[in-house]
């Protein structure tokens, strides 16, 4: 099958990273972009892993070099897709995982054919301040930003494939896996259908004319 982009942008705090990586750990067919980004770590991040963290400088030298499939400013910081992260995922046969934000998204849509979004929103607001809040890694002023932030993020939903209600996590991560399931099964994906059904078609010809003859 042809692996594509899995493009999962939700509100900060909407849950996204939390499910990009449930998926990661629970399925073979998918791997996971990492990003990089001119922000600072949180406390459980690794480099390398969660993200690359480089400075603006090398940020504005990778943008120049042509390093980014797409790039945005988020919070005051920026954060790219490193076109040699999605070509290593992809590479390897795997659905290439990506949580960018809106309109890193829309850059993806527009520039990439295989492409598969999805928006994640929280079921209520409630939820997404509780989220944010239980973060703790998040200074007010950050805070209120990302609220901010999210009211307008939530415009662009309706142009994605999907949209998921990140109410209870498992049940998140089964919506998008059914979604990886069914997407994967549209003929776009499969290269080898056309030789596929040809085959069967031969091969049900076959048994209609042994079944004549017999
Ligand atoms: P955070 O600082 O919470 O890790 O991420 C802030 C926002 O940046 C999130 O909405 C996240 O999805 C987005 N983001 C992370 N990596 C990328 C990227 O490579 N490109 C874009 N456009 N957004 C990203």
């Amino acid at each position: 099958m042809t692996p594509f982009l899995l493009v999962l942008s939700a509100p900060s705090g909407g849950g996204k990273t939390t499910i990009a990586k449930a998926l990661i750990a629970a399925r073979e067919d998918v791997g996971y972009s990492v990003s990089a980004t001119t922000r600072p770590p949180r406390a459980a991040e690794r480099d390398g892993v969660d993200y690359h963290f480089i400075t603006f400088e090398e940020f504005v030298r990778r943008v120049k070099a042509g390093a980014f499939l797409e790039w945005a400013e988020y919070g005051g910081h920026r954060y790219g897709t490193l076109a040699a992260e999605v070509e290593r995922v992809l590479a390897s046969g795997r659905h290439v995982v990506m949580d960018i934000e809106v309109q890193g998204a829309r850059r993806i849509r527009d520039r990439c054919q295989n492409v598969v979004s999805v928006f994640i929103i929280p079921p209520s607001a409630q939820a997404l301040v509780d989220r944010l809040g239980g973060r703790r890694t998040e200074r007010p002023p950050d805070l209120v930003r990302r609220l901010r932030r999210a009211v307008a993020e939530l415009d662009e939903a309706k142009d994605y494939d999907y949209v998921v209600v990140n109410a209870d996590r498992t049940q998140a991560v089964a919506e998008v896996a059914a979604i990886i399931e069914a997407e994967s099964r549209r003929p776009r994906w499969q290269p080898t259908l056309d030789q596929s059904l040809a085959a069967l078609g031969r091969d049900i010809a076959e048994r209609a004319d042994t079944l004549e003859r017999t």
